[in-house]
């Protein structure tokens, strides 16, 4: 449960809202008193996502993040529908292809590399320009990233690949928008239970759990919980940070 209301009246954008850790953040930002537009290319799952949600004027659209064009119409939809730009933006759309890196495709490479890592430049990108061009004095960015990013695995070279250079982005992006009051920090998700991870054989799972100190895998709201954490004012002196949420995975 929620402790408070620490973004009463806020305007968080949330991609892949549609599902997963994506889904959770859109609940526990509602739950905080957040105004939540849920962005996914999953229009279903969008939409099942908003019917979950608490009381509020909240929105779901239809984007793919990793087209300039989709992103710049869905600002537009924001913008014109609550006359003013998201204050709060969550960068949860990702995807995963795996395959070793003796057989990975260009083509799966350059596919998991437009969601993960052009997807999150867009969005940050339009994000920050609709919040300076308003003149607002605040606002927080939050990208999850991956633990993987940080130290590989197997398989998912193109997904590490990807999630090294969210970290890096946002951590640039920290350091270009403090002077103007946004903030952008990363989540380091370890393996949490999502239908991304339903993808992967149990037998791995099991393996990872059994390497977690905390004693098992993590859960979406888990993610979720950090994530308002860091849209929020309690996180105020808080930026350009990676906040690892992985049971205490590769400490
Ligand atoms: P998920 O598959 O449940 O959710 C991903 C969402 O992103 C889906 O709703 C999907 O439709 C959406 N999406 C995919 N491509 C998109 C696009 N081009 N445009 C818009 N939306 C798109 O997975 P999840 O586990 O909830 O993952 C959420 C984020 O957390 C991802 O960035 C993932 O890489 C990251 N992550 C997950 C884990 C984990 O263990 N589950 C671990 C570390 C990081």
């Amino acid at each position: 449960m929620a402790a408070s209301l620490r973004l009463r009246g806020a305007l968080a954008l949330v991609t892949g809202g549609a599902s997963g850790i994506g889904r959770a953040v859109c609940a526990r930002l509602a739950r905080e008193g957040a105004l939540v537009a849920v962005a996914d290319r999953n229009e279903a799952g969008a939409a099942e996502t908003l019917r979950g949600l608490q009381a509020g004027d909240h929105r779901a659209w239809v984007a793919d993040v990793g087209r300039s064009e989709d992103v710049a119409e869905l600002m537009g939809q924001i913008q014109a529908h609550y006359s003013r730009p998201a204050s709060v933006c969550v960068n949860c759309a990702g995807i995963t292809m795996d395959e070793f890196l003796l057989k990975q495709t260009e083509e799966a490479f350059d596919a998991v590399l437009r969601v993960n890592l052009k997807g999150t430049f867009l969005v940050t990108q339009a994000a920050a320009r609709a919040l300076v061009a308003s003149g607002a004095s605040s606002g927080s960015i939050i990208n999850v990233g991956s633990i993987v990013g940080k130290v590989g695995n197997l398989g998912q070279v193109n997904y590490a690949a990807s999630k090294a250079g969210v970290e890096a982005l946002t951590k640039t992006a920290a350091k270009e928008l403090a002077r103007y009051g946004i903030r952008c920090n990363t989540v380091l998700p370890g393996f949490v239970r999502s239908p991304m991870t339903d993808k992967v054989p149990q037998k791995v799972l099991d393996k990872f759990a059994a390497m977690v100190p905390l004693g098992r895998l993590g859960e979406p709201e888990e993610v979720a919980d950090v994530c308002a954490f860091l849209a929020s004012d309690d996180s105020r002196y808080i930026t350009g940070a990676s906040v690892e949420v992985t049971g205490g995975l590769f400490i």
